[in-house]
């Protein structure tokens, strides 16, 4: 017979090591989504809970001597292992590895309400969409901290950003002053219709040597809202640049303001333009940029 080598705990497991909170449950343990619920079926995602942190351990899987686990975030700022103390040796375990590619883990965001399960390859994608995600305060060149859900975001910018301009109406004026003024600047605004506010964001970058400015329009509003609203019906912006017989036209779908403003200048999806072509259409320092919101069917 085989000797249980599980059963043989290290003498020191109970009493020294202050990383481990013992006793106190991993905050997925018991959260809804987890699916199964009753029976004996094992919630094979809770075999890899980092002792630390309690977020999942997933590979690379690197365990101490004596086979614990503990996740890559936590790893590098510990100097034993948390569950034995022993050495955190660099042992790959690749049959963990092998299980945690088979296994469906809970989004991150399960205790706000995503019941989500997911392959760890598709986790971080996942979560950077999810609708349960909080939203981060959208306004830019702040450094305001601040996160909450959907319904909160306008009251914070109404108490903490009084000084943004709120345009009411579907044809409004954003007008940026002092465009040439040095270095990376926002000019950041609002705009009230259809029952909806969108905030409109002009970013001036320093790119590649030159400057670039990047206009945004964003609703206050979540992914699934900007892709479909009431009715069948989605919003589309028209963000138009005019003067001098010359015409700058971008027409799209807004942006939500859970995905930032960031990721759409990254993919150059927004209205673009460098300085040269700014002062085409500024005057006197200051650029006009007629925004448009209407409502057409969606597919
Ligand atoms: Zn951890
Ligand atoms: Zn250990
Ligand atoms: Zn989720
Ligand atoms: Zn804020």
């Amino acid at each position: 017979m085989i000797k249980m080598e599980k059963m043989e705990m290290p003498s020191m497991m109970n009493s020294v090591c202050p990383m481990t909170p013992m006793g106190v449950k991993g905050r997925r343990s018991g959260g809804g989504g987890g699916g199964g619920g009753g029976g004996g079926t094992p919630d094979l995602a809770s075999f890899f809970e980092c002792p630390v942190c309690f977020d999942y351990v997933l590979p690379p899987i690197f365990q101490c001597s004596a086979g614990h686990l503990v996740c890559s975030a936590c790893r590098p700022k510990l100097t034993c292992c948390p569950t034995c103390r022993g050495p955190l040796a660099d042992i790959r375990n690749l049959a963990m590895e092998k299980v945690a590619g088979t296994v469906l883990f809970p989004c991150k965001y399960s205790s706000n309400g995503c019941g989500s399960l997911l392959l760890h390859t598709e986790k971080p994608d996942h979560e950077d969409a999810c609708e349960h995600r909080p939203y981060f305060c959208p306004c830019p060149g702040t450094n305001c901290k601040w996160q909450g859900t959907l319904e909160q975001v306008m009251p914070h910018l109404l108490i903490q950003h009084k000084s943004i301009t709120t345009l009411q109406g579907e044809d409004i004026v954003f007008l940026a002053t002092d465009i040439n003024l040095p270095g990376a600047v926002d000019w950041v605004m609002m705009q009230s219709c259809f029952g909806c506010n969108f905030m409109l964001v002009l970013e001036k970058q320093e790119k590649n040597g030159g400057e670039q400015f990047f206009a945004i329009v964003q609703l206050i509003g979540s992914r699934k809202q900007t892709e479909k609203f009431a009715y069948r019906q989605v919003h589309t912006s028209v963000l138009e640049l005019n003067g001098h017989r010359r015409r700058l036209i971008w027409e799209a779908t807004p942006h939500t303001i859970h995905d930032g403003v960031s990721s759409a200048i990254l993919n150059s999806d927004c209205l673009f333009f460098d300085t040269n072509t700014a002062k085409l259409f500024s005057e006197n320092g200051n650029l006009g940029i007629n925004v448009t919101i209407s409502m057409v069917c969606g597919k």
